[in-house]
């Protein structure tokens, strides 16, 4: 018998992972090695709803059987090659993603991170050779409580102490503002200022939804001022909202989408940004880059994961699932319940101080088969595959009543 082939438990898995690996997560206690569309097992073959979808990497359910014959197919063919290279995946890839996003042109990268990394590059970079800012002057402005991802730039700006704290020297040039806050955005810009940088909803803060006409109120701003507006769409985008993406939902256009996790339809990490011509021309060959960015395997995923997402209508049922969830979730009437808040299915259902932490009840839901994940002590983050059903809702409902109805 191999290593491979040898059965551990659950709890053997948990004990070597707290042994070897580090612990820079605190996992839920659960050991999932088996999954298929909105269901997760075990290794003792108990099954749960997966309600957190990977932080919506999984929005297209696991192991899609589309995405996952692109995968298998295009690793048949050809993997990787570098950008030293033209591929024949990455050209098309590029089109559909464009065409997807109304942007005229894409780069692509691996990870969130790496995609936000490329917006604020992109960011300055415009700043300098376009709109003329002193160079290393240029300021963009961030939002309080954000979560852009995990490099030590993207740090610098987060006000998270645990995500922040002693990381430092930090990178310069943020302007931290109080999310929801248009008035505050206006006060922070000067002539130096290059970018806004937003999440349209904040979702690692606890699906946080601004009023109506707040990200409007940005665009408005930034074309007052000659500003770019770059919209995290790593989390919120492809569907995940009910609209294609959450800026949508106020009807403008940003001058940057910021797309990752669920474009790599749950196997692969696939992110990237798109902007017009104009912006995204600055980029001259050396500038950026990145050596699986643009890999025919993501880029092959990526396009199934595109098509699926539409043909599905996964946008559509995530606006009607999603409200349907969220009527259910508010007709409990819960008195442990302060606040429900989301947009399709992208819920958070904010504790009263008074129920105690979050993770007692994301605990005993797993428990009763249904996986979520708390956010902070007292937020809890419902945010199913988008192939969910109806009838899969109520189900889950039932249990969620039982621990928190
Ligand atoms: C997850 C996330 C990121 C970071 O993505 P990684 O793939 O984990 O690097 C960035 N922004 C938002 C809004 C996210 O939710």
């Amino acid at each position: 018998m191999t290593m491979a082939e040898k059965k551990y438990s659950s709890k053997q898995l948990m004990e070597m992972e707290h042994t070897y690996g580090a612990h820079n997560y605190h996992p839920l206690e659960v050991v999932i090695s088996k999954a298929e569309g909105i269901w997760v097992e075990d290794p003792e073959g108990k099954r749960y709803i997966d309600m957190l979808s990977a932080y919506s990497a999984v929005n297209h359910g696991h192991r899609h059987p589309a995405v996952i014959k692109a995968l298998k197919d295009q690793a048949d063919v050809l993997t990787l090659t570098s950008r030293a290279f033209f591929n024949d995946k990455w050209p098309l890839f590029a089109r559909k993603l464009s065409g997807l996003t109304g942007k005229d042109m894409v780069l692509p990268m691996n990870t969130g991170a790496e995609a936000v990394e490329t917006a604020i590059k992109t960011i300055r970079k415009w700043g300098y050779k376009v709109k003329g800012v002193e160079q290393n002057k240029g300021e963009i402005i961030v939002f309080e409580e954000n979560f852009h991802g995990r490099t030590t730039t993207i740090v610098s700006f987060s006000t998270d102490p645990v995500a922040h704290d002693f990381y430092g020297p930090y990178t310069p040039g943020f302007k931290i503002v109080p999310y929801n806050h248009l008035e505050a955005v206006k006060k922070a810009v000067n002539k130096n200022t290059v970018g806004i940088l937003v999440e349209p909803i904040q979702g690692e803060a606890g699906v946080v939804v601004p009023d109506d006409g707040f990200v409007k109120g940005l665009r408005e701003i930034a074309d007052e001022h000659n500003i770019l507006l770059a919209v995290d769409e790593i989390q919120t985008g492809l569907g995940r909202t009910g609209k294609l993406f959450a800026f949508m939902h106020d009807d403008i256009e940003p001058d940057i989408i910021i797309m990752g996790k669920a474009l790599g339809g749950g196997v692969f990490p696939v992110s990237a940004i798109a902007a017009n011509k104009d912006i995204l021309e600055l980029f001259e060959p050396g500038s950026h880059g990145s050596t699986f960015g643009g890999n025919p395997l993501g880029c092959a995923v990526a396009m199934v994961a595109i098509d699926v997402l539409l043909n599905e209508n996964m946008v559509q049922r995530s606006a009607e699932l999603g409200k349907y969830f969220m009527d259910q979730l508010k007709a409990m009437n819960s008195d442990i319940i302060e606040l429900i808040r989301g947009k399709g299915l992208f819920i958070g259902v904010v504790l009263k101080k008074s129920a105690g932490k979050a993770r007692i009840y994301t605990s005993r839901l797993k428990n009763k088969g249904i996986l979520c994940k708390e956010t902070h002590d007292w937020i809890i983050r419902f945010a199913p595959p988008l192939v969910i059903k109806k009838e899969e809702i109520d189900y889950a409902m039932e249990k969620i009543r039982e621990i928190l109805g």
